[in-house]
């Protein structure tokens, strides 16, 4: 069964948007994000910068922007272990405070990226001004259609989780939510 909700709110084929995919519809259907090999450079139209390292591995790509940043931008940053309530809330400050021109660079596993970015657009931002860098995409959040909880879960498509909400077996589809920055799952 398919979620005709989560289906109308994941990624469209204008994924142009999403600086930093390579191609986000492959032939067979699949909108699951592809992302750049290489962190993305910094947008040299921005003209104030926030940018976040989610884990560890995303400090290095976190300093790489900083340090391209024209001294004259005003830049905000923020190391975060996850995407949590905690470092959302630094986001929505930033995002409260921004102006045109401001633009966001997210760095960090793919599923801590995709929270984030939801969140950002949910309150407000616009595509064009986010750039991401995806230093792992091990873990995924996947959608349940059954009870809509959403489960964080080491995995790949094609393969399955238990539900926590439901405890129904949910097959990680290939198509993505920009709303809820999770996998479909597919109780088949
Ligand atoms: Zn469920």
């Amino acid at each position: 069964m398919q979620d005709p909700d989560f289906l109308s709110s994941c990624i469209d084929v204008s994924v142009a948007f999403w600086v930093g995919i390579v191609d986000g519809v492959s032939q067979n259907g699949s909108n699951v994000p592809r992302w750049m090999t290489e962190p993305p450079g910094v947008d040299p139209a921005g003209v104030s910068f926030g940018m976040v390292a989610f884990g560890d591995a995303a400090v290095p790509v976190l300093k790489l922007w900083t340090e391209s940043v024209s001294s004259r931008c005003p830049l905000r940053t923020l190391r975060a272990r996850r995407a949590d309530e905690s470092a959302l809330a630094v986001l929505h400050c930033w995002l409260a405070e921004a102006r045109v021109g401001w633009r966001l660079m997210l760095a960090g596993s793919e599923v801590d990226v995709l929270v984030a970015r939801s969140e950002v657009v949910a309150y407000g931002a616009v595509e064009a001004e986010i750039r991401i860098y995806v230093t792992s995409t091990d873990r995924k959040r996947v959608y349940c259609p059954q009870c809509r909880t959403v489960t964080e879960a080491v995995c790949v498509t094609g393969q399955r989780v238990a539900c926590e909400g439901c405890g129904g077996s949910l097959r990680v589809d290939t198509h993505v939510s920009r709303r809820h920055g999770a996998y479909l799952g597919v109780c088949d």
